[in-house]
């Protein structure tokens, strides 16, 4: 086998960046020359995270062949720059999902069906079909949610350790990654946390050949050699991860600390030099914008940042393709209204409505809306936030008062955006059919479609192309029935499906930057390559910020 493993486990508490830090080392090794790929591996039962709350477990990253998946997919993408699919990403649920399934149809021919072997089996499955095929990567790295120590992460662990077992230790390889506190009243960092996580791996036959250590500041040497001893590592093994603004300069700061170069040698990898310059282009950009534009964001999971991360990135991104830093203003859209938007939106040079689900909020996003129309303030709305803009439109300048979304007023006479029980879907070939009563996981349309964009309009400025193809995650699309009333009124349809069945983006040509799409373009926006659509929407903000 040509792909070798890097399994990264997390102790002593989360949040400790394991997508971050797996993104990052897979985005030095790309630059040495080698092809990588990325897994998450998550303990939780839910068969992915498309039916969990935001305020749960943050975004839901949607890959091109319709997977739901951890938001860690949204990194490694931004890092690597490769698009993940389906199997980059597989839950506790999604395992044993299939083997029931198998076991009810027999395949295990009267077994006791067991987590050892069955399941373990199943997630080793699942890590190897990376390694299949023509594409296989040099590298797959496999990032296993959660904290050593979890009781549902002890099927995965056990997985892992039987294939480094298996496959040998030039194969596979342990990062772990864990905190060392640094207590300012000491006056130094503390390594007994490390210690402890390192023993609950080795009490499940785990032994590390890495430890990456999470820390406010670089660890002193004599440290990391008491880490290597009381941790079984070799004494160039034990790294530090520090503290960052800007989550770009991880790969710069581990690069520094010759962690790619020791997995590069303990994993006999065919690694040239490292090359760093586009990171490092990225971070001097970052840390030198040439101006500032404030954009709001009108939503209602603004209360935890993780809920928009792709959002966040992207106009990131869009405001380095601009040369500009972009400050975000989170607004809880539940608290605007159409009397107090000016207020809110005082300095706000851009504003956007992002995706969403249910009718709490939306009057605040359609206010908002209203203003940015009629104030001329650049906007962009995303998936529910163009829904939102076409009701606004409909209802205050098209005359329909009760204009709505099926999804929030069944019963309104004028639905201008509702639930297409039936629609061609390109990948399948087939008529697809949806019921809104039916199960509210994988119902969805979902991942990649492609848009046919029409020339001289604000999108086809943006994206320079005729046809593009960007991913989806809604239930309810533009209704046909009033693209006429609209589009008189001077709502221009500038994207559609290929035989124009949907509507995909929409734009208002008589103000400065007015677009909806139906699709999420924050998905495929990268760090050295903006979106188009969010490049020109900060270009537009810092047209406005400069007026
Ligand atoms: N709730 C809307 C729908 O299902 C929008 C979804 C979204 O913004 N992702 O169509």
């Amino acid at each position: 086998m040509k792909t070798k493993f890097i399994f990264v486990t997390g102790g002593v508490l989360s949040s400790l960046g394991k997508g971050l830090a797996a993104s990052s080392l897979g985005a030095l090794l790309q630059t040495r020359g080698l092809s990588v790929t990325i897994q998450k591996l998550d303990p939780y039962i839910n068969v992915d995270p498309g039916t969990m709350n935001p305020f749960q477990h943050g975004e839901v990253f949607v890959t091109d062949d319709g997977a739901e998946t951890d938001l860690d997919l949204g990194h490694y993408e931004r890092y690597l720059n490769v698009p993940m699919s389906r199997k980059n990403n597989t839950t506790s649920g999604a395992i044993y999902n299939h083997v029931i399934a198998r076991e009810r149809h027999g395949d295990y021919l009267g077994a006791t069906v067991q987590v050892i072997p069955h399941i373990t089996d199943e997630i080793k499955h699942t890590v190897l079909s990376l390694a299949e095929g023509e594409s296989a990567p040099d590298v797959a790295i496999i990032e296993i949610g959660g904290t050593v120590g979890d009781i549902e992460g002890l099927p995965f662990l056990e997985a892992i350790r039987q294939l480094r077992s298996e496959l040998g230790r030039d194969t596979c390889l342990n990062i772990h990654l864990t905190l060392v506190p640094y207590l300012r009243c000491a006056g130094e960092h503390k390594t007994k946390p490390t210690q402890h996580s390192v023993k609950e791996l080795l009490s499940i036959g785990i032994q590390p050949d890495i430890i990456l250590c999470r820390c406010e500041q670089s660890i002193p040497q004599e440290m990391r050699r008491k880490i290597a001893l009381f941790c079984n590592v070799d004494q160039d093994a034990v790294f530090s991860s520090v503290d960052v603004n800007n989550i770009y300069e991880v790969p710069l700061r581990f690069y520094e600390e010759g962690f790619d170069q020791k997995v590069a040698i303990m994993l006999r990898l065919p690694a040239r030099n490292a090359h760093l310059e586009s990171w490092e282009k990225l971070v001097h950009d970052c840390a030198n914008p040439q101006g500032r534009v404030t954009v709001a964001i009108v939503g209602k999971y603004v209360d935890l940042k993780e809920a928009y991360k792709s959002l966040h990135e992207a106009l990131v991104h869009g405001g380095v393709a601009n040369r500009v830093a972009v400050e975000l203003r989170y607004v809880n859209s539940e608290n605007v209204t159409e009397q107090n938007a000016a207020a809110v939106f005082k300095g706000c040079d851009g504003i956007l409505v992002p995706g969403g689900f249910g009718y709490r909020g939306v009057e605040g996003k359609i206010a908002a809306i209203r203003y940015a129309r009629e104030k001329r303030v650049p906007f962009f709305g995303i998936c529910l936030g163009m829904q939102c803009a076409v009701i606004e439109f409909a209802r205050h300048v098209a005359g329909l008062e009760d204009a709505n979304s099926e999804e929030f007023n069944p019963l309104a006479d004028h639905k201008v955006i509702y639930l297409m029980t039936e629609w061609f879907d390109f990948r399948t070939k087939n008529v697809e059919k949806r019921d809104a009563s039916s199960d509210k996981g994988g119902t969805m349309r979902l991942g990649s479609y492609p848009c046919k964009v029409q020339p001289g309009t604000k999108a086809h400025e943006a994206y320079k192309k005729d046809m593009v193809d960007e991913r989806h995650r809604h239930r309810y699309e533009f209704n046909n029935a009033f693209k006429e009333i609209l589009g008189q009124k001077g709502m221009i349809f500038s994207g559609t499906a290929p035989d124009d069945s949907l509507v995909e983006i929409m734009e208002l040509p008589d103000h400065p930057w007015f677009l909806g799409c139906q699709f999420h373009p924050e998905f495929k926006s990268r760090p050295m390559a903006a979106h188009p659509l969010f490049r020109d929407f900060i270009k537009a903000a810092k047209k406005q910020s400069k007026a």
